[in-house]
């Protein structure tokens, strides 16, 4: 088995940065992703529109162009993918990385196609493969998702969104629009601040005019096969319901950061420990690239300002070899 230079887990838009990166330094490596390019943006929602413009979604000042300022996903699916196949990137799809151990002083990656012996990892897997849990009875039935994909499945439909950011928000509005009868249930006690800016104005008007109800400062209690109990300000209150759409957010895979050794701090952060000049994490030649780096704080790194992770770690890869 031939020993790489990096090994890179995950390829989404990060992963494929640091294989880019890796590629022009001359660095042997392989970016093993369990999905197809950029798998997490290939799995939102069908209409998806970014908040970032597209030159904040580029990687190494590669003209991404959209046709609005704000790209769609599937303007994202084409540039990222381009990038893998004009560049001819070595990655690995469909190969999911299931172990990864030091061992004196090379790390064994173990995926489920393949062994890979690596002197540096990069581990640039995300969040969105975990979604948060509602932890409430029923939340296991067939009409209960933790991911949101198109709204025509929803027409006509009693649905019920939980969460107030942007994927919720996005739910509510599209499903309304397809003629579902749209309940939002929101633990605070407003939609999101950071709504994308466009959007937060049309929630509220639908919300004001009675279109899509919701229940502010409020929990969902129980789902039942056909309704659902909210606990609200004035007590539980029970309504008819079809589907449920929980979409309170994802969390990193904390156990694989934890198994390999990487400290997270104590608090409900759970932020993994890293140098933030060169993403080395407390392991030796270990790094952290992309959203996972913000631990439970998911809305601390995107593409915009974790792109440049890429160029970091190759830096402190090649300056150690000095
Ligand atoms: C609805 C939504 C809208 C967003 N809009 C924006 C925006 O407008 N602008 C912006 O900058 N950011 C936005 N983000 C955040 C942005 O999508 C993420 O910042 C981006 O995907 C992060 O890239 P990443 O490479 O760090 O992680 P990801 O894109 O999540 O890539 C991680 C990859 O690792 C793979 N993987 C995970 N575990 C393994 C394993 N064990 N083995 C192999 N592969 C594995 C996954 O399949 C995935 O492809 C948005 C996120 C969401 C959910």
């Amino acid at each position: 088995m031939k020993t790489l230079d990096l090994v890179i887990i995950g390829g989404g838009p990060i992963g494929i940065a640091c294989g880019l990166e890796a590629q022009k330094k001359g660095l042997s490596y392989v970016i093993l992703e369990k999905g197809p390019i950029v798998n997490s943006l290939y799995n939102y929602p069908t209409n998806m529109q970014f908040f970032s413009s597209s030159e904040k979604l580029e990687i190494d000042e590669i003209p991404f162009i959209s046709n609005e300022a704000k790209p769609k996903r599937s303007e994202a699916l084409e540039y990222y993918r381009r990038i893998v196949t004009s560049n001819k990137l070595n990655m690995h799809l469909f190969e999911n990385v299931t172990h990864v151990e030091k061992v004196n002083s090379l790390f064994e990656i173990t995926t489920s196609k393949d062994t890979y012996k690596g002197i540096n990892v990069i581990i640039a897997t995300g969040f969105y493969d975990i979604p948060n849990k509602l932890n409430i009875p029923g939340e296991n039935l067939a009409k209960v998702s933790h991911y949101y994909n198109d709204p025509h499945f929803y027409a006509q439909q009693k649905i019920a969104v939980v969460g107030a950011s942007n994927s919720a928000i996005d739910a509510a509005l599209e499903c309304y629009r397809k003629g579902a009868e749209v309940s939002l249930i929101i633990r605070g006690s407003e939609v999101g601040q950071r709504v994308k800016y466009w959007v937060r104005p049309d929630i509220i008007n639908r919300i004001e005019e009675g279109s899509i109800k919701v229940f502010y400062n409020a929990t969902l209690n129980e789902i039942k096969p056909q309704e659902i109990i909210i606990n609200t300000p004035d007590g539980l209150t029970t309504i008819k319901n079809d589907f449920v759409l929980a979409l309170i957010g994802y969390k990193p895979n904390f156990k694989f950061l934890e198994q390999l050794g990487i400290t997270l701090s104590d608090d409900d952060k759970k932020l993994p420990t890293y140098d933030p000049n060169t993403m080395e994490t407390n392991i030796a030649n270990l790094y952290l690239a992309g959203v996972i780096c913000g631990g439970m704080e998911t809305h601390k790194w995107f593409i915009e300002n974790s792109r440049i992770h890429a160029k970091m770690i190759v830096a402190s890869i090649l300056e150690k070899r000095k």
